[in-house]
């Protein structure tokens, strides 16, 4: 009662996470419960960084390195640039929000798409950014439209590649387009948490734009392949003018000391990596033709979820999956993501949907 709130921060939802399996299994009594919301690793953390875990418990009274010295070392030299262009963040989303403090002034612009990442548009209107919506095409970034939508107030231009919900990339001759004409004044975001998974090779080399010197970020996350969602951690790589304003407003401590130490180990996990890749090409044979045996088409994806058109209210197909102990995505609609499991996991997904689908008709 009695709150002066302001309108932006009034206008905004809280967001709406995938539903914890515990929390389900404790609602229907269910005793399995298979969860494929998330875009999680389905085989786990990287055994590596588990490995690098060891010991950790007794140093959890110390402050993290605030500099994270040596995360941030062997992330420049995977990637070949200086450590002073690499930012951490508790996990990729809080560079989002680090980049709408740092860059947006109330009313100064932010161009996304008008199905991508729902961070995107909060972290713009929590600092009183003005989010300027730019439709997809067939699903996919239409970056000559958000090219046009460009003005003398825009600051940030986010490309979230692949898309989350939708999966699909833009290729490298149409980022190639946009970053021509693209005004010094605005940064370009590669949001490449799916990065790792992406197979095609038209992808965009988005860390060669930072190298030219131009105004963009590429963030990556360990929470997706590497299987650290849990611990919050993610980067961002750019030109050491760009980091050095977001480290004025980062917070001192924001990734924590077992989050770097695990991300260390898993950085050098190749294994893991190459061993997720393969189960995830496997799982999107198995669920795309399940999913079009069912009469559905999936979006042809670059990431470890397909996005589908269930034909019918989304909403009802999410809770009736959620009685059979499977946790997918409603984004809206009639749409649904699922997140690509291991193989019993999908073969479960799937017979679920049949029956929910049968039971709908
Ligand atoms: C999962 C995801 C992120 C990363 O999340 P963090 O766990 O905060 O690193 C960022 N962008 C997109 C599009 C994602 O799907």
């Amino acid at each position: 009662m009695g709150l002066q709130v302001h309108p932006d921060i009034r206008s905004l939802s809280p967001y709406v996470p995938g539903k914890p399996v515990e929390e389900l299994q404790r609602e229907l009594g269910l005793t399995r419960v298979i969860k494929l919301a998330s875009n999680e690793n389905p085989l786990g953390p990287s055994p590596k960084a588990i490995a690098a875990l060891s010991g950790v418990q007794a140093t959890l009274h110390r402050y993290p390195d605030g500099g994270a010295i040596q995360l941030r070392q062997a992330i420049a030299d995977r990637w070949k640039v200086d450590s002073d262009q690499v930012i951490l963040g508790n996990g990729s989303d809080e560079i989002l929000g680090l980049l709408a403090k740092t860059f947006l002034t109330p009313g100064d612009e932010a161009i996304m798409a008008d199905h991508t990442f729902v961070i995107y548009k909060m972290e713009v209107t929590a600092v009183h950014g003005k989010p300027i919506v730019v439709p997809l095409v067939n699903w996919t970034h239409d970056l000559e439209s958000m090219a046009r939508a460009i003005t003398p107030r825009t600051r940030l231009l986010f490309l979230c590649n692949p898309n989350n919900p939708t999966g699909t990339m833009v290729s490298a001759e149409a980022v190639d387009r946009l970053m021509a004409g693209v005004p010094e004044d605005v940064i370009v975001v590669f949001d490449e948490a799916y990065f790792e998974y992406v197979r095609s090779p038209q992808f965009p080399d988005a860390m060669a734009y930072v190298k030219q010197g131009r105004n963009a970020i590429v963030l990556r996350t360990f929470s997706k392949i590497y299987g650290l969602a849990g611990l919050r951690i993610g980067y961002g790589i750019s030109t050491s003018e760009i980091i050095g304003f977001l480290n004025r407003v980062r917070p001192p401590f924001n990734a924590n000391s077992v989050a770097q130490k695990a991300a260390l180990g898993a950085l050098e996990d190749d294994d893991h990596v190459a061993k997720s890749r393969a189960v995830n090409a496997t799982g999107m044979e198995q669920l795309g033709q399940g999913l079009r045996a069912l009469g559905m088409t999936p979006i042809s994806s670059e990431t470890n979820f397909l996005y589908f058109d269930a034909k019918r209210d989304g909403r009802s197909v999410f809770d009736a999956l959620l009685r059979e102990g499977i946790i997918v995505r409603h984004i809206e609609g009639t749409m649904i993501r699922v997140t690509i499991g291991q193989s019993d996991e999908n073969t479960a997904f799937l017979q679920a949907l049949k029956k929910v689908l049968d039971g709908a008709r």
